[in-house]
């Protein structure tokens, strides 16, 4: 590991400045990704910015009904919190699916929107990677692709975002906050990772030092319900090859409202519009189900041994709505 210096910072405003003052700095949440990929060789910051510590730990009601959930609340206690269990479960649902109850523990929600790809490629210095090094190469397209992206990847990148929790937000049109040099900003969840495209090196719309405040959550639907699911090799400590994060309110057996977002398949979490427009105020039927998600997974590109991701996110989407429709 390269030698780095450590700062710890006891306000959102401190943090900015020690950032925009610091060439090479990053801002250090619990440490379970940045870490890892310090000690690989992956990242080299100059010096951390502990933001850990930062009053950002709170969950706190909005006016209109909605939750603010600060950058520093740990990823279990987001879990367990009794408002996102009982108002947005697939909040909750995801984030239990994701890592262990030590890692949970530990992880913030800032952190785990930004952790990075687990492409082997990536995070091996050895290998030529376009993430890491730009212009090298791509050595997943024709390499070891199974996890990789089915949706929307380029001919530079074929990595998968791997946040489960970032699904879900996805799924429940929550609202990132930023605060960086230029002040502060907001940008819906839906927007905030990226497509590869010829620059795959950037995994979000996040400038250089801006530091995530917050998550926003909208209020709940009247009548919807919210579940997550997710499909692994092994049943923890596993990443998505394929997950569903879906919101649905059905009245009188038609789709009222439907919003459904896909893990696992893209390099950031995939937002099934195409879907959503098949099932608006149609029957709330596995028929229906099955003709939306068909809509959306249209649009797949599976790479030579990866689809079976497609079959596998189709039969997770049915199989999350048909369960959501049941409760109504
Ligand atoms: C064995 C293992 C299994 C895992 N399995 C899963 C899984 O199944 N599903 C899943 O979703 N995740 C999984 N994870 C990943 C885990 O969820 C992430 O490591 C964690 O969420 C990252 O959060 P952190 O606070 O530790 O981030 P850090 O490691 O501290 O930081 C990650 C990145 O975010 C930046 N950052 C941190 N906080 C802020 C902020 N407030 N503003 C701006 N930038 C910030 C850092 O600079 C860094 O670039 C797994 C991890 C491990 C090690
Ligand atoms: S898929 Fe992306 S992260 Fe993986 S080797 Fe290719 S460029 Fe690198």
């Amino acid at each position: 590991m390269k030698p780095f210096g450590y700062l710890r910072v006891d306000s959102v405003d401190e943090a900015v400045r020690a950032a925009a003052g610091q060439p090479g700095a990053q801002f250090l949440g619990g440490g379970t990704n940045l870490v890892d990929l310090m000690k690989l060789g992956v990242e080299t910051p100059r010096v951390l910015i502990d933001v850990s510590r930062l009053p950002l730990d709170r969950i706190e009601e909005l006016p209109d009904g909605g939750l603010r959930i600060g950058a520093t609340v740990r990823n279990a206690d987001l879990a367990a919190s009794r408002p996102v269990r009982e108002r947005y479960p697939v909040l909750s649902q995801a984030l239990s699916a994701g890592a262990s109850g030590q890692l949970r523990n530990t992880a913030t929600t800032g952190g785990n929107l930004l952790q990075r790809t687990r492409c082997p490629y990536f995070q091996d210095t050895s290998k030529p990677c376009n993430k890491r090094e730009p212009g090298t190469g791509c050595p997943a397209r024709d390499g070891a692709h199974r996890d990789l992206a089915v949706l929307g990847h380029s001919a530079h990148c074929v990595a998968t975002q791997p946040s489960d929790m970032a699904v879900a937000l996805a799924a429940l049109d929550a609202t990132v906050r930023l605060h960086g040099p230029e002040g502060e900003r907001t940008v819906p969840a839906t927007d905030f990772h990226r497509l590869p495209g010829d620059s795959p090196e950037r995994d979000t719309v996040i400038r250089l030092g801006e530091l995530i405040t917050a998550v926003e959550l909208p209020p709940r639907r009247p009548g919807a319900h919210s579940r997550y699911r997710k499909a692994r090799d092994r049943a923890s400590f596993a990443f998505a090859l394929a997950s569903v994060g879906a919101v649905l309110a059905v009245r009188d057996g038609v789709v009222e409202h439907a919003a459904l977002a896909f893990g696992g398949l893209a390099h950031r979490p995939w937002r099934a519009r195409a879907a959503e427009e098949v099932l608006r105020g149609a029957p709330a039927t596995e028929r229906t189900f099955a003709r939306a998600a068909d809509a959306e997974l249209a649009a797949a590109e599976p790479l030579r041994d990866n689809g079976f991701k497609v079959p596998l996110a189709r039969a997770l989407a049915v199989g999350v709505l048909a369960d959501l429709a049941a409760r109504d």
